[in-house]
């Protein structure tokens, strides 16, 4: 046992916490130096503005073709037309059905992947789904609140943008996967049951590997989007990281009011970035959002003119083609491309320097980008030396200590 003088103990103890803390201290900077944090690439959406291919009165037509197939309730022949069509269309892409049984019924999720001979493994995933809903629930007509709707805008409208998305980036030169998920059950739910909705997204999170799941770099959910009086905000449940990269293109497409747009015109007001505005929306971002994939949803829950939140056309007889416009589903396909075009969606590491994130989509590239690589290094180096000099003192304070015992 050591007896130590309660003075000498006093001071003592003050000089190794001090070394400790501040050991502690250079060895988080070394490792926060060693595993910098990734952040989203992107380039100006200008410079890609004018090559757009998305072509919104093809997706406009899949929205008329997909409500003439009638009610696409889980199960039913017009929902396995519906996906046969896709996968026989989408000819490069590889598709892969799962099927899974809930509440009444068996849903089939529909999972399409382009990945690219150059990929770099990272996978953006685009979400609609692709069920219609099995009542009325909303309809103003109390006779017609237990029939199913046709579902144009609250279904057709994403999947229509997905298939033309599907048909264009096989030419668009990415260098990472792109996933098409189209699920099956979103909105076979239970006024008030949060765990009746989602079905279809639910089983496929639930049964994602870890290595699948680590390369997810973005999940966009796309649901409501062809509404002729287009706006969205933000909604609850979802990565503000990811939000930030919709907000530039946006603005370059004219859709924010006080932002000017690539010919320098202030914008309309259809997309609301502020975080503060965000609604809450329970739909199938929300199980990859919890999942801890980074998820957004690009959805308008104001359906028509002048309707209020989860009003106008939402879950009536009235969600039929004619509600939807060619010119909304290209703002949000536009959307879409010029994030996959300006790698808005690919993460790289960050680095302290600012000129570390450049437009040309490779962090290698230039010669400044390999200096940035050295500063790095650098740092690392000496945080090293910063632990052993703490080491070695720490040492000298103990060998003093053991020599004036003596
Ligand atoms: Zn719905």
């Amino acid at each position: 046992m050591l007896i130590v003088k309660p003075h000498d103990n006093n001071l003592k103890l003050r000089v190794i916490s001090s070394v400790f803390i501040v050991s502690i201290m250079l060895l988080s900077t070394t490792i926060s130096s060693s595993n910098p944090q990734q952040i989203y690439q992107g380039s100006d959406p200008c410079d890609s503005i004018s090559e757009l291919q998305f072509n919104a009165t093809k997706a406009n037509q899949s929205v008329s073709w997909q409500t003439s197939l009638g009610y696409r309730l889980p199960g039913s022949d017009a929902s396995a037309e519906l996906r046969q069509s896709i996968t026989e269309n989408l000819t490069e892409w590889s598709f892969t059905e799962s099927s899974h049984q809930r509440a009444n019924f068996t849903l089939t999720n529909l999972v399409g992947t382009y990945s690219p001979e150059n990929t770099t493994g990272q996978n953006v995933i685009f979400v609609a789904h692709y069920d219609s809903r099995y009542i009325a629930d909303r309809d103003d007509n109390e006779s017609k609140r237990n029939q199913p709707i046709l579902g144009a805008n609250d279904g057709a409208s994403g999947v229509a943008v997905l298939i033309e998305l599907g048909r264009i980036i096989p030419s668009l030169q990415i260098n990472h996967d792109v996933t098409l998920f189209f699920t099956d059950a979103e909105d076979q739910g239970q006024p008030y049951k949060a765990n009746t909705w989602s079905y279809g997204a639910d089983a496929w999170v639930s049964n994602l590997t870890n290595d699948y799941q680590t390369n997810i770099s973005a999940y966009i959910v796309i649901d409501m989007i062809g509404d002729i009086y287009l706006d969205f905000t933000r909604v609850t449940s979802t990565s503000d990281r990811l939000w930030e990269t919709i907000t530039p293109i946006a603005a370059a497409l004219g859709m924010i009011d006080g932002e000017l747009d690539c010919d320098g015109n202030n914008g309309q007001d259809i997309y609301n970035p502020d975080p503060n505005d965000a609604r809450g929306v329970i739909d199938d971002h929300v199980a990859a959002h919890n999942a801890g994939i980074p998820a957004i949803n690009l959805i308008d829950i104001n359906y028509g003119e002048n309707a209020p939140s989860f009003g106008g056309h939402w879950h009536t007889q009235n969600d039929t083609a004619d509600k939807v416009s060619s010119q909304s589903l290209n703002y949000i396909g536009s959307i879409l491309e010029i994030g996959l075009r300006t790698s808005a969606w690919t993460l790289v590491n960050e680095i302290s320097n600012e000129e570390s994130v450049n437009n040309t989509g490779n962090i290698n590239s230039n010669s400044d980008n390999s200096a940035d690589l050295d500063d790095v290094a650098k740092s690392d180096l000496i945080g090293y030396l910063a632990i052993i000099i703490v080491s070695t003192v720490l040492l000298l304070i103990l060998i003093a200590d053991i020599s004036l015992k003596r």
